[in-house]
């Protein structure tokens, strides 16, 4: 029978608005490396109606910010950035520098070196997302990361207090108060009271994304990490209000998050639409969620799983959530999504939030081609050789002039020739 909606988005993408959202950024782009920090405020007041002194928050401001928050807050952001920094290192771990001699003589060898200056982007129009400060700041200090700088903008005029102090204890070098696209083009470009950065990483809302895509070049880029996305795999077995319960709450994220279930079983799909319906009716976070849901929420049936994972890896969604009696056999199917959730164990929020895994991922697609952020997005795997065998170099060298005339790179075929004729005694006719 192939795959059939039960219910359909009310939207699809929407190109005019991203038209609209990329000539915005461009503009603010383009002020900001004209006009520094001048541009920079305008935006930052136009925007979040925010102008202090300083973006940039002193030691004592921030000793000041850290006292009003919470004991408990502060001892559940340690324990989040325990599981963070161990995965983390694990990550590191597993990156090993290696030397190969592909012949006698002929040394091949591959470093990974951490960038220097990165900035950190701490997303927080609607909610104080703490968590990206341990997955952002502390993923690049495991890496070896020398100067991190965060950003993170306030929330209606308030300053994000746990926020700045999972920044802190997550090794931020500095901090600014600073939101949206102004915040990636100071970083990017450097401004009077920022020095540039060479890399941003971290999540936000069409804006930033968007930004950090126009500035790709001057600066390196993470991933393009935009509105959150969720799919759900269930079998007939599946708990419909867990699926529900799920869906809703990554479609919490902002107006704009789909939230997709693919399920072998019409029951439970019709019961997770019934329970999301529900769930929305006393969800504090309902308007969000709920236009999330109406515009972007989709609920398919398919006539068997390897149907469902086939159109799994066609959406390639940020999160994949597998709830089905065997959630390992995604491990094998499926290839494209930025993380894999498996059981019903776990859950998205897991991983948002405290499990270690790292929350910055790939949206609108951007899983057929690259998987979240980790250490290895701040290391720099740079090769390097040496010949100490004059033979082999003479021998390389007879090898590159012949590779390189049929390139007709007479310049290259020199550099070869002088070797071979050095070493192995070889005439050249130049
Ligand atoms: P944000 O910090 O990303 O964006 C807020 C900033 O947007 C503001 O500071 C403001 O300067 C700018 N802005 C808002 N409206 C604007 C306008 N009309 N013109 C120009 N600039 C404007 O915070 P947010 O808006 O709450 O979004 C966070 C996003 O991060 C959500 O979409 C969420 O789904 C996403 N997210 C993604 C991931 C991922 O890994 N993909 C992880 C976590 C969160």
């Amino acid at each position: 029978m192939g795959a059939r909606h039960i219910k359909t988005a009310a939207l699809t993408a929407n190109t005019t608005t991203n038209q609209k959202v990329s000539d915005i950024v461009k503009g603010v782009i383009e002020d900001v490396k004209v006009n520094g920090d001048k541009a920079v405020r305008s935006y930052s007041e136009k925007f979040d109606k925010w102008s202090p002194e300083s973006f940039k928050l002193s030691d004592s401001q921030i000793q000041d910010i850290i006292s009003k928050v919470s004991a408990q807050t502060i001892a559940d952001i340690k324990e989040a950035q325990k599981n963070i920094r161990t995965f983390a290192e694990a990550q590191r771990a597993s990156i090993k520098d290696f030397e190969v001699e592909i012949q006698p003589g002929v040394f091949l060898g591959q470093r990974n070196n951490p960038i220097n200056r990165a900035g950190a982007y701490i997303p927080g129009g609607r909610y104080p997302l703490l968590a990206s400060a341990h997955m952002t700041i502390l993923t690049a200090k495991v890496a070896g990361v020398k100067h991190v700088i965060a950003c993170t903008p306030p929330i209606a005029g308030q300053i994000p207090h746990a926020t700045i102090a999972a920044a802190h204890f997550a090794g931020a070098d500095e901090i600014f108060l600073l939101g949206g696209t102004q915040a990636i083009a100071a970083m990017a470009l450097g401004t009077e009271t920022m020095a540039k950065v060479d890399f941003i990483a971290g999540p936000g809302n069409a804006f930033v994304a968007e930004a950090k895509k126009q500035l790709f070049g001057e600066i390196g880029i993470d991933l393009l990490a935009g509105p959150t996305e969720v799919l759900i795999i269930a079998d007939e077995r599946a708990d419909s209000f867990t699926v529900a319960t799920d869906l809703l709450s990554q479609a919490e994220h902002g107006p704009d998050s789909p939230a997709v279930l693919i399920t072998t079983s019409e029951e439970v799909g019709r019961e997770t639409i019934r329970y999301a319906g529900e769930i929305l009716k006393k969800m504090p976070t309902a308007e969000l969620a709920g236009t999330s849901w109406r515009d972007y929420g989709e609920v398919i049936v398919v006539d068997s799983l390897d149907e469902a994972y086939e159109l799994a890896n066609v959406y390639s969604s940020e999160h994949v959530q597998i709830l089905t009696q065997r959630p390992r056999e995604a491990l094998e199917k499926m290839r494209n999504y930025g993380a894999l959730f498996l059981g019903e164990k776990t859950c998205v929020s897991y991983g948002d939030k405290c499990i270690g895994t790292n929350h910055v991922l790939p949206t609108r697609k951007a899983g057929r081609y690259t998987g979240g952020l980790w250490v290895g997005k701040y290391l720099k795997t740079q090769t390097y050789q040496e010949v100490v065998d004059e033979k082999a170099s003479g021998e390389i060298g007879r090898l590159c002039g012949r590779c390189s005339r049929a390139e007709n790179f007479e310049g290259h075929a020199r550099s070869g020739d002088l070797r071979a004729h050095k070493y192995l005694k070889d005439e050249h006719g130049w």
